[in-house]
This record gives C-alpha cells, sequence and structure tokens, in this order.
C-alpha cells in the first residue's frame, strides 16, 4: 500500500468502488442557503431520490441539525423509510400519490400533496381515525406542465378540502420550469400566477415555490418555506445560476486498482477491442462500472484521478469494471486509490464535469449511484458512518 501522498484520506477498506460522503459539507450548504434567506422561512431539505444518491437517513438527520425543519421526498415509501429511522419532523410527498397509497400516507403522518378529490377522500376517511387532522398541501402548476392543479381549479378544490374535517390545508406551493437560467422572466411570471392564486384563498400557512436556484438567485422568493435538493449536496443547479453562496460538493466517487498490466502494440481493450494500444502501454483495472453509476458512455472519453493526475478511461466501461491507461503515471501499485468524482491533490473532477461529458446533469449523476456502492460518511475527516448493500458495519481502520 502506497500512502505517502495525499488522496483526502483514505478511509475505506471495504469494497473497491465506494462513495465518501462529507457530512460537514452538507452542513454547510444548508447554512449557506439559510444564509441566503434569512432566520424566517423554514427550509424543507429535499431527499428524494436516496438524498440525490448521498443516503437518504444519514442526510436527512445532517440536514435537520444543520436548521432545515422539513424534508421532501417524492413517493410515500421514501417517506416510510425515513419515518422507519426514526426522524419525526414533517416529511412531504411531493409527488403523485395513488389513492390506494393513502393509508400508509396517514398511518406514517407523512405530508401529502393532494392532486384529487379521490385522493382527498381516501385520506380524509383514514384520518378521520387519527387524533389530529392531516396536513396537506396543494399544488398548482403555473407552467412547468407536470404536476399540479390548473390555477383555475385551485379555488374550487380547496373549497373542497376544507370540507373535510380531517385534512387541514397547511400549503400551497408550485414548482418552477426555468429557475435554474440566467433570464428569469418566466420563472417571475409563474411566481405572479402563483401569487394570484394564494391570494384568491383563505390564509395558507406555508406557500413555498423556491428549489435551490431559486432560493439562490432569488431568495425575495422564498416566501413561508424553500424546497432546496441539489444546493444542499453542493453542485449547482445549471452553469447560468449565481455563484454568491459557496457550495461544497459532499460526495466523492472513489474506486482502487485491482490489476497492473503491460500491453504491447496492437493489443486492445475491454468488450469490443474499441481501443488499441499504439505504443507500449500501461494500464489499470479500476472495480467501477456503469451499474454502479459510472456511465457506459463515458468509454474512451472520460477520466479519473489516479496520484493526483488524469488517467484517461480506455475502452469499453463494463458492468462492474474500467480500464484506464497510466502509462504517464510512475509508481503506481496495486490497491492505489482512483477518484472517478472528486478530488485528489490539487487535481478534481466534478459531478458537473462528468455530467457534461456524458451529456446530462449532475442530479442524474448522484442519484445514479447504486445501492450496491458503499456509502462512507464522514465528519471531521473521520469515518461516522458507514452504509453497504449487506449491512451497517464500522470498517477496518487500515489494510496492513
Ligand atoms: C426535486 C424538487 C425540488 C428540488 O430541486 P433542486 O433543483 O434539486 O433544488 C424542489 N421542489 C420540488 C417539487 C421537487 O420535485
Amino acid at each position: 500500500m502506497s500512502q505517502d501522498f495525499p488522496v483526502g484520506g483514505e478511509v475505506w477498506f471495504g469494497r473497491p468502488a465506494w462513495a465518501e460522503v462529507d457530512l460537514d459539507a452538507i452542513q454547510h450548504n444548508v447554512r449557506e442557503l439559510r444564509r441566503c434567506i434569512g432566520p424566517r422561512p423554514e427550509m424543507l431539505a429535499v431527499v428524494k431520490a436516496n438524498a440525490y444518491g448521498h443516503g437518504a437517513v444519514p442526510v436527512a438527520e445532517t440536514v435537520l441539525a444543520a436548521g432545515a425543519q422539513r424534508l421532501g421526498v417524492f413517493c410515500a415509501d421514501e417517506g416510510v423509510q425515513l419515518r422507519q429511522a426514526g426522524i419525526g419532523v414533517p416529511i412531504h410527498v411531493l409527488g403523485y400519490t395513488p389513492p390506494w397509497e393513502a393509508e400508509k400516507v396517514v398511518r406514517h403522518r407523512l405530508t401529502p400533496t393532494v392532486n384529487s378529490r379521490q385522493l382527498a377522500l381516501a385520506l380524509a376517511r383514514f384520518a378521520a381515525k387519527e387524533g389530529a387532522p392531516l396536513p396537506v398541501h396543494l399544488k398548482v402548476d403555473t407552467g412547468l406542465s407536470r404536476f399540479g392543479l390548473p390555477p383555475q381549479e385551485v379555488e374550487d378544490f380547496a373549497r373542497f378540502v376544507a370540507a373535510l374535517s380531517s385534512l387541514e390545508t397547511e400549503g400551497l406551493f408550485t414548482h418552477f420550469a426555468t429557475a435554474d437560467e440566467a433570464d428569469k422572466a418566466f420563472t417571475r411570471k409563474q411566481f405572479a400566477a402563483f401569487l394570484t392564486v394564494a391570494q384568491r384563498l383563505p390564509p395558507i400557512p406555508f406557500r413555498h415555490v423556491a428549489n435551490s436556484a431559486t432560493t439562490m438567485d432569488l431568495p425575495e422568493m422564498a416566501l413561508d418555506m424553500v424546497r432546496p435538493g441539489i444546493a444542499i449536496y453542493g453542485a449547482y443547479p445549471s452553469p447560468e445560476v449565481g455563484r454568491s453562496l459557496s457550495l461544497k460538493p459532499a460526495l466523492a466517487l472513489k474506486s482502487r486498482i485491482a490489476r497492473l498490466h503491460r500491453l504491447a502494440p496492437g493489443e486492445g481493450v475491454s468488450y469490443g477491442l474499441t481501443w488499441v494500444a499504439q505504443q507500449p502501454t500501461h494500464i489499470a483495472l479500476i472495480t467501477i462500472g456503469y451499474a454502479d453509476g459510472l456511465p457506459r458512455c463515458l468509454s474512451n472519453r472520460g477520466a479519473v484521478l489516479l496520484r493526483g493526475q488524469r488517467a484517461p478511461i480506455i475502452g469499453r466501461i463494463c458492468m462492474d469494471q474500467c480500464v484506464v491507461d497510466v502509462t504517464h503515471i510512475p509508481d503506481v501499485s496495486l490497491n492505489d486509490p482512483v477518484v472517478v468524482i472528486g478530488r485528489q491533490g490539487e487535481a478534481e473532477i466534478t459531478a458537473d464535469e462528468v455530467a457534461s461529458l456524458a451529456g446530462t446533469i449532475s442530479y442524474e449523476i448522484l442519484c445514479g449511484i447504486s445501492a450496491r456502492v458503499p456509502r462512507v460518511y464522514l465528519r471531521g475527516g473521520r469515518v461516522v458512518r458507514v452504509t453497504t448493500l449487506v449491512e451497517e458495519e464500522t470498517p477496518a481502520p487500515s489494510l496492513s
């Protein structure tokens, strides 16, 4: 094992493909967002999709300790997972809940988005058996054309919900289509449409519209609550969003060298032999592949960091492994740590860089990191928790 160069702390000696999640960075990002909106609005931290790949439960606990009041998920099961971990704060199901999940929502005291009379009636029926009314939120579609009620239907629908005594309309919200673009004209239009709807209703305690981009670029739209997601994880929603907050990426995706091998000119690499050595080449096998979340379209295009230098990915990325060219990097050894996303020494590969090579956005890269990749949680550079596919375990402190 060579440990004589800066790699940001070698902390994990389990499966050699893992994600390190810096909980201090998440705490920092929550505080930065808070700084942006001031003390008054609540913060609903969006932890859907396994907290954008970072691990729902550890992230939820961290954001709540850092000053978020509520959590947001997409579907009921994601909320149940948090409840089962003992989290008691309001958990909003931001997406569509089919009526047949009403009982589950009520049983776990989740806060649903109510979009139909059928769902409202189903929720009301189960909530009637509880001690207190169930808080629900109504969503208005102000131009994203995705989920929510058309503005002209909200007033009638709100009256319908108000008549159900076991439901309490706690919130009204909308979602923006272009908040991450430099031109905020459409966002302002959506915001105005939202306020118009809100003003036609009896007072509602929580009116909320702001995703990460809105929270950062248009904090005046924070209203009663903001709903940041990606910024909590330290990525910017898009290159067009202002950089006034200093966000810290929370996740690093790492692996290790599993084999070193020399190729003679003319020898090919990986399925299809799409890469062929033109000269004597030193190659390293890395045990991470597209089943872990490394997009296959980075074949012959991406790179990893090894000993603080870039090593190009050569040949096709396989399900579980890929090969990199290390000819130009001296002294590489078996088990050397490799950074797929993150920093090593002075070098850095961001989720945005991987995303742009893959023709997508950081969101998709982060939430695509699969369940079999262990998550190693850090506080003050020390491992505080590990989740793996098979169990929670504490890692052995070192290899030797
Ligand atoms: C995902 C989501 C968010 C968070 O969006 P980011 O761009 O990640 O900040 C906020 N609100 C709703 C309704 C969402 O679905």
